[in-house]
């Protein structure tokens, strides 16, 4: 699963994508917590963003792109990943199609989660985090049971993030809509982009984007065709967006005369169709820019005579 989640500040991007993260056993990756750990350590790199953050602005694309290739390239993020905050302008998107091409991983989805302005600023001003392990908490919707102490963790170290005061959040939702928001039309161009409400509670939020998640992205990663009832013996795998086909064991053992007589047709054999083909994201088939029938959710594909 490789997934960008796009939304204003304040979406609750951060939150979904730790709970997704979870849920899907990969990993989150937030710029947003990569940069405040390079600001924290000093240097200057770590100076630069710290100045930017503070004011709302973004951080260069130079500095955050190097940070993000890094990143991508570990082994964790190989069964998959959720980026959180990344990107945030059209280079970005497109410096990140062009790495994850290279890489052979191109991205599946991106989920837009859609909040009101009004819900965006009493988001921003009311999150406290936990300086201990991170859990995010509102004082408007989602207060911790006992003030000044997290919940998860139980340590007295929840503080709010220097760079949601007022003044920085309106800034911040400036900058957004000046240089994120059009992502949206930039991954629609790409039919990749998919819209989640984010009104309403954590977890009816996490529920309606796992919905998704489980429609659209997870069939492409599955074995979607055994070969049995029905099928050919062909046994369908579907990977990262490419369908490959290979004959099972079981069909391996039949005989090859009797699937010959089931694909002719008065004594003229049928063309053989082609083995392999890309599935649209949509979850089209295609075969070399053909349609082929689909039979539920199931792709079947003939084995050559
Ligand atoms: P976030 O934690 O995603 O809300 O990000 C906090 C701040 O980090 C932003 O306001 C930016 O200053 C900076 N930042 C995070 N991600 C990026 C990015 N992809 N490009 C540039 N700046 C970023």
């Amino acid at each position: 699963m490789r997934i960008v989640l796009l939304g204003a500040p304040g979406s609750g991007k951060g939150t979904q994508a730790k709970l997704l993260g979870e849920r899907y056993g990969i990993p989150q990756i937030s710029t947003g917590d990569l940069l405040r750990e390079a600001a924290a350590g000093g240097g200057n790199l770590g100076r630069q963003a710290k100045t930017a953050m503070a004011a709302g602005e973004l951080v260069s694309d130079e500095v955050v792109l190097g940070m993000i290739e890094q990143r991508l390239k570990k082994p964790d993020t190989r069964r998959g990943f959720i980026l959180d905050g990344f990107p945030r302008n059209i280079p970005q998107a497109q410096a990140l199609d062009s790495l994850l091409n290279w890489l052979g991983r191109p991205l599946q989805v991106t989920l837009y989660i859609n909040v009101s302005q009004d819900t965006l600023v009493k988001r921003l001003t009311g999150r406290i985090t936990c300086g201990a392990c991170g859990a995010i908490y509102n004082e408007f919707f989602s207060p911790p049971r006992k003030s000044g102490v997290c919940d998860a963790c139980g340590k007295r170290k929840l503080k709010k993030r220097g760079d949601d005061n007022a003044a920085t959040a309106r800034n911040r939702l400036v900058v957004y809509e000046r240089d994120t928001e059009p992502l949206v039309d930039y991954y629609k161009a790409q039919q990749k982009l998919r819209t989640v409400s984010g009104g309403g509670g954590v977890k009816d939020i996490c529920e309606r984007i796992s919905g998704l998640i489980d429609a659209d992205i997870r069939p492409l990663a599955a074995a979607v065709d055994l070969g049995g009832g029905g099928g050919d013996g062909a046994q369908t795998i579907i990977s990262g967006g490419q369908v490959v086909t290979a004959e099972t064991p079981a069909a391996a053992k039949k005989s090859a005369p009797a699937k010959k007589k089931k694909q002719t047709t008065a004594g003229k054999p049928k063309p053989a169709k082609r083995k392999t083909a890309a599935v649209s994201r949509a979850g089209k088939t295609k075969a070399a820019g053909k349609k082929t029938s689909r039979k539920k959710s199931t792709t079947t594909t003939r084995r050559k005579k």
